[in-house]
């Protein structure tokens, strides 16, 4: 039995799995009030950079930015990146990495939607304070 429970607090696949778990949440949490993803149409035609220093970088990763081994992509603010490291990251906001330019997006802005915690706590709040009046009426 003593040897179950070790097994259990041990194992790193469930440590991993917690972490993964975690990871999940804190993006979900994060998604609703975070930038939308960039256009995916923007994503597709994003261009070439016209001319690329020899020893130019990819900010993301690093690695260097060669023209001819590298499918470097470059935003309208003239950051450049790798194609695998910036569409993944436009696919997530659309802003650039490195300035927060704004692109453009498929989705229009979303009106601000009342928040349903809020409701239901400032519904509690007025059935309280009628509690509380009736409290006072039966001792005053
Ligand atoms: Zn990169
Ligand atoms: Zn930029």
């Amino acid at each position: 039995m003593f040897d179950r429970l070790r097994l259990s607090a041990d194992s790193p696949t469930h440590a991993a799995w917690l972490a993964t778990l975690l990871e999940n949440l804190m993006a979900s949490a994060n998604a609703p009030s975070g930038p939308p993803p960039a256009s995916k149409a923007f994503i597709a035609a994003l261009p070439r950079p016209k001319s690329l220093a020899p020893d130019a970088t990819c900010p993301i990763c690093t690695e260097p930015l060669d023209e001819k081994d590298s499918d470097a992509r470059s935003l309208p603010c003239g950051h450049t990146f790798d194609r695998e490291c910036v569409v993944p990251w436009l696919e997530l906001r659309n802003t650039c990495p490195m300035c927060r330019l704004e692109l453009p997006t498929d989705a229009p802005p979303k009106p601000p939607t009342p928040d349903p915690a809020q409701f239901v706590t400032t519904r509690y709040h007025v059935d309280s304070d009628d509690g509380e009046d009736d409290v006072y009426g039966m001792y005053g």
